[in-house]
């Protein structure tokens, strides 16, 4: 049915959540003119869905929902910088207190990670 085409993901899923939350707010909303805008913004969240669901470039479509998901994620990583050239240093989180040793000057420093 979905032949070479995205289909449902993430991201797809919170558009039309947040299409049918708008939806629900342009109804509650008694002044006519102003339901219109959650209306329109309601409209504009189920053509991106739609839109998003059935494309065709689904390299492209992977790649939003992979950087919409990555808004969630923590950083697994803590950066330092070096107290003696400032240059960052990575290590990675829940290490306890480690030394780290800067990869460009060679410098050797203890902090809780
Ligand atoms: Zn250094």
């Amino acid at each position: 049915m979905l032949n070479g085409r995205t289909g449902f993901d993430a991201l797809s899923f919170t558009t039309l959540i947040l299409a049918i939350v708008s939806a629900v707010l342009a109804s509650v909303i008694e002044n006519q003119l102003y339901a219109m805008i959650p209306a329109v913004i309601a409209v504009a969240f189920i053509a991106y869905t739609i839109f998003r669901v059935l494309s065709t470039n689904v390299g492209k479509r992977r790649y939003e929902a992979e950087k919409f998901s990555s808004l969630f994620k923590k950083d697994p990583y803590k950066r330092f910088k070096c107290p003696k050239c400032k240059t960052l240093c990575r290590v990675p989180r829940h290490k306890g207190k480690i030394k780290i040793h800067c990869p460009s000057c060679g410098h050797e420093f203890v902090k809780r990670t």
